[in-house]
């Protein structure tokens, strides 16, 4: 079976997948276990909370009345994989978790007519459903010159901006350090924004940050760097469990992991070139950007090997 299976792939017998405290995942016969109340709606494959109708993951979400657009399922499958990836790595999140309590996701539709700016605020990640359509997504892509836009990416960045909150802002001297990597996050935020969209993209921020839109501001500077650390542990992780690379020996060696991630990506790359698609990893990665990537990995708690 697969992250993302209702059954499995031989018998078709109904499965679920939990999540596990140490970080791994468990099967489940789906007819035993109390599946979620949207595993119809939304593909989801997970069981419901104890005594409860969603999830963990599921509970989370504000559909804004889209619960039956079709493009809820892509969203809520990336949401998924993110939230037990941060599981994986350590990270608290979800309403048993204390200081990630206040998360959630709010989902609009710009062609719904919502106000749909892609965001983040105290907890509060809101998503834009119109760039589950492919089509939608690369007009914009191209147009913003970004080498990478999906539904995960979007809320692998937005959970970096929860991280910041939840492990950096908390800490007095973790946020000292991250000053000195990313810059003083205290620089108008507003005032930044407006600078960047004014600006062109001369490829200056290449040295120091992993996009354009990371050169903006500090905070967006993070999350994209969260964003790439959460790409490099599962390029890796996957990597590794097909045989491509080892998963680095020790967990907390950032700098393995991400030499490690060279060898996994330029594989994908190549899988994605032999079939005549885009690279799927679009990223090579600076001195610069390798140090904030560094710094996240601080942040996470893998388990040993
Ligand atoms: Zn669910
Ligand atoms: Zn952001």
């Amino acid at each position: 079976m697969f992250f993302d299976s209702l059954e499995c792939v031989r018998c078709q017998t109904a499965l679920a997948v939990d999540l596990v405290d140490d970080g791994g995942l468990v099967v489940l016969d789906a007819a035993t276990a109390t599946t979620c109340e949207r595993r119809r709606t939304w593909g989801c494959n997970w069981p419901a909370r104890p005594g409860e109708a969603l999830c963990a993951s599921c509970v989370l979400v504000d559909d804004g009345g889209h619960a039956a657009a079709p493009s809820m399922i892509p969203y809520q499958s990336a949401q998924r994989r993110a939230l037990y990836q941060l599981s994986e790595l350590g990270v608290a999140w979800g309403t048993d978790h204390g200081p990630g309590s206040a998360l959630h996701f709010a989902y609009r539709s710009k062609s719904a007519g919502d106000q749909a700016i892609i965001g983040h605020r105290g907890g509060e990640i809101t998503l834009d459903l119109d760039e589950a359509d492919p089509a939608r997504r690369e007009e914009i892509r191209a147009t913003l010159g970004e080498h990478y836009r999906t539904p995960l990416g979007h809320i692998r960045h937005e959970l970096g901006h929860v991280v910041w909150l939840d492990l950096v802002a908390t800490e007095p001297a973790l946020l000292e350090d991250f000053r000195a990597v990313f810059g003083d996050e205290r620089d108008d935020y507003g005032a930044a924004l407006d600078r960047h969209y004014a600006r062109l993209d001369d490829a200056t921020w290449r040295t120091a940050h992993v996009s354009f839109y990371a050169s903006a501001h500090p905070w967006e500077d993070f999350a994209e760097s969260w964003a790439q650390l959460m790409h490099v542990h599962d390029v890796v992780e996957t990597g590794a469990s097909w045989g491509v690379v080892e998963a680095p020996v020790d967990p907390t060696d950032a700098k393995a992991w991400l030499t490690d991630s060279i060898l996994a990506s330029v594989a994908a790359n190549e899988l994605a070139r032999a079939m005549g698609m885009r690279d799927l990893y679009p990223f090579a990665l600076s001195a610069g950007v390798r140090t904030k990537v560094e710094f996240c990995w601080r942040l996470v708690h893998l388990p040993a090997n």
